[in-house]
């Protein structure tokens, strides 16, 4: 009885995976030709002075302009190209489109920021991924200070051998490395400082905390005499009111970023955040 049932349950199974196989394969068909074909474009995110509001950066963040389901969010197909390794020629498109935005404003003499480009950890296992961002830069005529990287927590952690050395080939180009969601992950100080982070990008998590008790201030107050004392830049991320803001003034944060600011927001009105350039509500 336990053999029959167990081989109904089987064939009840089967059709499920191979269902699940094809739309993964699918899927990946799909976001290979999404790739091939541009339909990935790049919105833009400021980053503010945490006490003036003038933006110090602009966020480059990919969505995917799907020709029958609009525009799809970078959760829903980042991870499937970061398991299949589409996240590298992904990647570079991001790479190329962001340089490629930046030397156009430039051309146009808008009062450019640097541009923050975000780079999963396949793309610094890969180790190209410093040639191909020198390689942009230089095709645009792009001085490195005007970008920047940004490495999640885990990523950063993970960087070992080679990864560890295409960290420092992107450091070694004057491309300043920020982390990304940090307190998700498990990183030290000694990493950190050996790693030669430039900032840290606090995860919303935390600044959607920030208006609870003492202890929720005492994670961020940590994290940013921390981050001071080894010199590096605090950015809080998902800044949503006025109240959180004031917190993370108070705190002495150095930048924010979130919808209280600006939502990421497509190239044309990018341009008109430039030209506003102080970005903090009235
Ligand atoms: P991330 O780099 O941590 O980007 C921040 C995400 O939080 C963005 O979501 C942004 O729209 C959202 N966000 C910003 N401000 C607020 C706020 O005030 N409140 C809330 N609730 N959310 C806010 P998005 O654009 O959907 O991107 C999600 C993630 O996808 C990014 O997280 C990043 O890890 C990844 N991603 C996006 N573009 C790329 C890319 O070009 N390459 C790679 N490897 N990953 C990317
Ligand atoms: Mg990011
Ligand atoms: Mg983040
Ligand atoms: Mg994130």
């Amino acid at each position: 009885a336990a053999k029959a049932e167990g081989k109904s349950r089987y064939r009840l199974f089967q059709p499920r995976l191979s269902e699940l196989l094809i739309s993964r394969l699918t899927r990946q068909a799909e976001l290979r030709l999404a790739i091939d074909t541009g339909q990935l474009e790049l919105h833009y995110q400021p980053r503010v002075l945490g006490d003036s509001g003038e933006m110090s950066s602009m966020e480059a963040l990919v969505r995917w302009r799907h020709p029958s389901r609009g525009l799809i969010a970078p959760d829903d197909f980042i991870p499937l190209a970061e398991e299949n390794g589409l996240i590298v020629p992904l990647g570079e498109q991001v790479i190329a489109a962001a340089c490629a935005q930046l030397a156009q404003w430039k051309a146009e003499g808008l009062p450019v920021v640097p541009l923050s480009i975000n780079v999963s950890a396949r793309q610094i296992d890969d180790a190209s991924v410093s040639g191909f961002l020198a390689g942009c830069m230089a095709r645009h005529g792009l001085d490195a200070a005007l970008i920047e990287v940004e490495i999640t927590e885990s990523a950063t952690m993970a960087a070992e051998g080679a990864g560890c050395g295409e960290l420092a080939a992107i450091r070694a180009l004057g491309v300043k490395l920020y982390v990304d969601d940090f307190g998700t992950g498990y990183s030290s100080l000694s990493q950190l400082r050996r790693l030669d982070m430039d900032g840290l990008k606090v995860d919303q998590s935390f600044t959607a905390q920030l208006a609870g008790g003492p202890e929720d201030l005492a994670f961020f107050t940590a994290i940013v005499s921390m981050a001071h004392a080894i010199g590096m830049r605090v950015v809080a991320e998902g800044v949503e009111t006025v109240e959180q803001l004031r917190i993370l003034q108070a705190l002495r944060c150095d930048e924010v970023q979130g919808y209280y600011v600006s939502p990421p927001v497509p190239p044309a009105t990018a341009a008109l955040l430039l030209r506003k350039r102080f970005l903090f509500p009235a």
